[in-house]
């Protein structure tokens, strides 16, 4: 498939036509690490310009809204009614939806801790624990796998942030929620009864939930296939890869997961808005 296709010119035209929430991928798609990818700054205040909301989105749940807003305003790429949702707000809003009061054994950093507290959800470290719940903890300990590992086994509610295996980095990719997940299935026999974050449609409902617009006035913009494709797709959101990422060309072509169109960056979609 070639991105400047008049098809795919036309693709990204309509899709930025129908669009008035810009979710936001960030790692590959608005940046790199800490590098703004091109003219991202003018990309992103002229989508903002043009009266459409940018909701930054990600399945990290090892840092909160706060601290990803924070980079956000280092990078001088937060602006007017912008906001942050990561997987671990989903899992906090599902919690609350599907199993209120309930106490809750969060395998995850200080920071979502904070976040899940701020949210109402009664945490626990003991046994009276009623629902386990695997996030992206890089704080994670032995001592914790077998807190969790224990709970499953005994058949509580397992629920995870997001499925991701690795995450990116300038190198080696660290392990991720999704090598947590094989892990504890391996000893435990099972897998979670829910998977909160892209590409599943726990964050999709929710998202909806909170911006009350149909489907089809939102897209997903995101450089993984697999899960920023995937979950608009799952979701009934317009869906565009970027090949600022993760994946070039030929992966793209070659994948199952088929975006309403590709375009080289997000500042590619400028000369439509
Ligand atoms: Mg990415």
């Amino acid at each position: 498939m070639s991105y400047a296709a008049p098809g795919n010119e036309r693709a990204l035209a309509a899709l930025v036509k129908e669009t008035q929430v810009f979710l936001l991928d960030m790692d590959g798609t608005v940046y790199i690490e800490d590098e703004l990818i091109g003219d991202m700054k003018n990309t992103l205040e002229r989508i903002r310009r043009s009266g459409r909301r940018i909701v930054y989105f990600t399945n990290n749940s090892s840092k909160t809204a706060t601290e990803y807003e924070q980079k956000l305003v280092r990078l001088g790429i937060f602006g007017e009614g912008d906001f942050v949702y990561t997987s671990g707000i989903a899992a906090a809003e599902y919690l609350n939806e599907f199993y209120a009061g309930k106490k809750v054994y969060l395998v995850g950093t200080d920071a979502l801790k904070g976040e899940f507290c701020a949210a109402g959800i009664p945490l626990t470290e003991g046994d009276d624990a009623e629902v386990g719940v695997l996030a992206y903890d890089t704080t994670l300990t032995f001592e914790k796998l077998v807190r969790l590992n224990r709970l499953i086994v005994k058949g509580k509610p397992y629920i995870a942030t997001h499925p991701d295996a690795v995450c990116p980095a300038k190198d080696v990719f660290p392990p991720d929620v999704g090598s947590f997940i094989a892990l504890l299935e391996c000893s435990s026999g099972k897998r979670p009864d829910v998977i909160c974050g892209k590409p599943y449609t726990v964050m999709g409902d929710c998202i909806k939930r909170r911006l009350h617009l149909p489907p089809g006035k939102i897209a997903m913009a995101g450089d993984r296939p697999h899960t920023d494709i995937r979950f608009a797709n799952n979701n009934g959101f317009h869906s565009l890869l970027v090949l600022s990422g993760e994946t070039d060309a030929r992966t793209a072509a070659s994948s199952p997961d088929r975006p309403d169109a590709v375009a080289e960056s997000l500042n590619d979609i400028v000369r439509f808005l």
